[in-house]
């Protein structure tokens, strides 16, 4: 038995879990001993809570920053602490994280070293949100648990084999070769979803899908029998969709007008495009679709109206870079429970041939497009934990 602790950080969260394998077959041979995530990072109080595999809750807390705030390190020193007192952490036997960039080298999972994380280090501006975020964690466990090896898993790496016309921007060559292209993210959540679908396909090639990874962060993928072949997330993880808190697509033009016209600092453009547009700045609510779904406001059914649009015209987009569609596929937090959300979605995509059963989409079922819908919509549960540990088992065996 290997037991492997994944740790998923985010910009305002830790998700970890602690998964046990037997053999390395399957996706789903992992067991989980507990998970849990911490949420509210970065603030004066942060919120913990511990299940176990059955989804009992070993621990539900709320931690108070001492000097400053209560971010990521704190986090995990308490989560640590809680190991020590409560489970065997000599079962151990190694560390898998969820990097969001490996840039233009780190394509494969990869065994984490003061070296690769240097290298790492040099993508934050790449990721300004989460990057800081995934490193933080691995500098820590390298001093704390130095004899445990810790494998990177890269959110760009599934997109990776990309056609080069998918990847590149029309800039003068010299920036492309530089790196300067669509890296595309989410890639650990498309992976899972590209190897669970052929089961509920019951058959190996699943055609043309797209994708829609739809939470805080949001991005769609076309895949041609579970390979990436275009995204609409770019060179970071700011275009695409709007999303919670980022503007997704805009004009490139607008970013010059506001550094010029406005005279704004690169350092407020950047908070204006990351922390304060998407959900939140079109409703001035919040960038939760719960929130917004719940809320009676104009400006929140105009944020719910603003994020569907932009998603039907994606997937006009990636429809015609596949050369059509077979399947739609939803995930994430918005994607498996706003049902509303998917029928808005489905219905502007109806003469994609792009027909959702109304009772089967509020009941949640699996299989929630018409009997007869020429084109398959799901609703599949992603799942970048076990993808992790997949990698990290798979590298460490
Ligand atoms: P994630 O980043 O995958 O955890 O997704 C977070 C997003 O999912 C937030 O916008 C939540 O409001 C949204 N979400 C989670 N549960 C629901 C729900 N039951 N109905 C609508 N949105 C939800």
């Amino acid at each position: 038995m290997r037991d492997i602790l994944v740790i998923n950080s985010g910009s305002s969260s830790l998700k970890f879990a602690m998964l046990g394998l037997d053999d390395l077959r399957a996706l789903d041979d992992f067991s989980v001993h507990y998970q849990g995530q911490f949420s509210g990072l970065g603030g004066c109080q942060a919120h913990l809570v511990i299940r176990d595999g059955q989804g009992k809750i070993l621990r539900d807390d709320h931690f108070a920053a001492i000097d400053d705030l209560y971010d990521h390190a704190a986090a995990l020193k308490d989560l640590l602490k809680w190991m020590d007192e409560n489970t065997d952490s000599s079962r151990i036997r190694a560390i898998g994280h969820r990097i969001v960039h490996g840039g233009r080298h780190y394509r494969q999972p990869v065994r984490l070293d003061e070296g690769v994380l240097d290298d790492l280090e040099t993508l934050i501006p790449l990721a300004p949100l989460h990057q800081p975020h995934c490193l933080g964690p691995v500098r820590m466990l390298l001093t704390l648990r130095p004899d445990v090896p810790q494998v990177g898993c890269f959110d760009t790496g599934f997109h990776a084999g990309q056609d080069p016309v998918a990847q590149a921007f029309a800039l003068p060559r010299r920036l492309t070769e530089a790196g300067l292209i669509r890296y595309g993210f989410h890639g650990l959540s498309y992976e899972y979803i590209s190897r669970r679908f052929p089961a509920y396909l019951h058959r190996p090639e699943t055609g043309r899908v797209i994708a829609a990874h739809l939470g805080n962060g949001a991005s769609l993928c076309a895949m041609l029998n579970g390979v990436s072949v275009a995204s609409t997330m770019g060179f970071t993880a700011l275009d695409g969709l709007p999303m919670g808190t980022r503007c997704g697509n805009i004009d490139p033009g607008l970013v010059l007008h506001l550094l010029t016209a406005e005279g704004m600092t690169a350092q407020q453009v950047g908070d204006l495009l990351y922390k304060q547009s998407g959900l939140l700045g079109v409703s001035g609510i919040s960038g939760d679709m719960r929130d917004l779904l719940e809320s009676e406001m104009p400006s929140a059914k105009e944020a719910v109206d603003l994020f569907v649009y932009r998603i039907i015209r994606e997937i006009g987009s990636l429809s015609a870079a596949l050369g059509g569609v077979d399947h739609l596929v939803f995930t994430a937090g918005i994607g498996e429970n706003a049902a509303p959300v998917r029928e808005m979605v489905s219905k502007g995509c109806e003469w994609l041939g792009i027909r959702c059963d109304h009772s089967r989409n509020q009941r949640g079922e699996i299989r929630i497009s018409e009997d007869g819908s020429p084109v398959g919509v799901w609703v599949i549960p992603t799942n970048e934990e076990r993808m992790i540990a997949w990698h990290t088992a798979h590298y460490c065996h």
